[in-house]
């Protein structure tokens, strides 16, 4: 059987002639010939390039966890363009990482 894709990027279950994404829960009717092709292309996938410490730039930024100030920092278009992106913190001690919304 083969493996189909959401619009959201998550993997997508065989339900009775449907295919159900057991992520966002969206349903997209499976065609009677078998084949099902998603016309969209998955622009949101997320990719960390030069995610190593000591490439990334650091901001004096307060660790949730273990209340380190400093923190490894970088910006992630998670969806459209249109959307604000996501920043992202990295404990510099703990590496400990988290995200904020602009
Ligand atoms: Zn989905
Ligand atoms: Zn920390």
């Amino acid at each position: 059987m083969e493996i189909e894709f959401c619009e959201c990027g998550s993997m997508m279950e065989h339900k009775q002639g449907m295919l159900k994404c057991r992520s966002c829960g969206k349903e997209v009717k499976k065609e009677v010939s078998g084949k099902f092709t998603t016309q969209s292309v998955r622009e949101d996938v997320v990719v960390i390039e030069n995610n190593k410490p000591g490439t990334l730039p650091t901001t004096t930024k307060t660790c949730p966890k273990c209340a380190h100030g400093m923190a490894y920092w970088w910006l992630i278009q998670t969806r459209s363009s249109d959307e604000p992106p996501t920043q992202f913190y990295r404990c510099e001690k703990c590496k400990h990482t988290w995200r904020e919304y602009k």
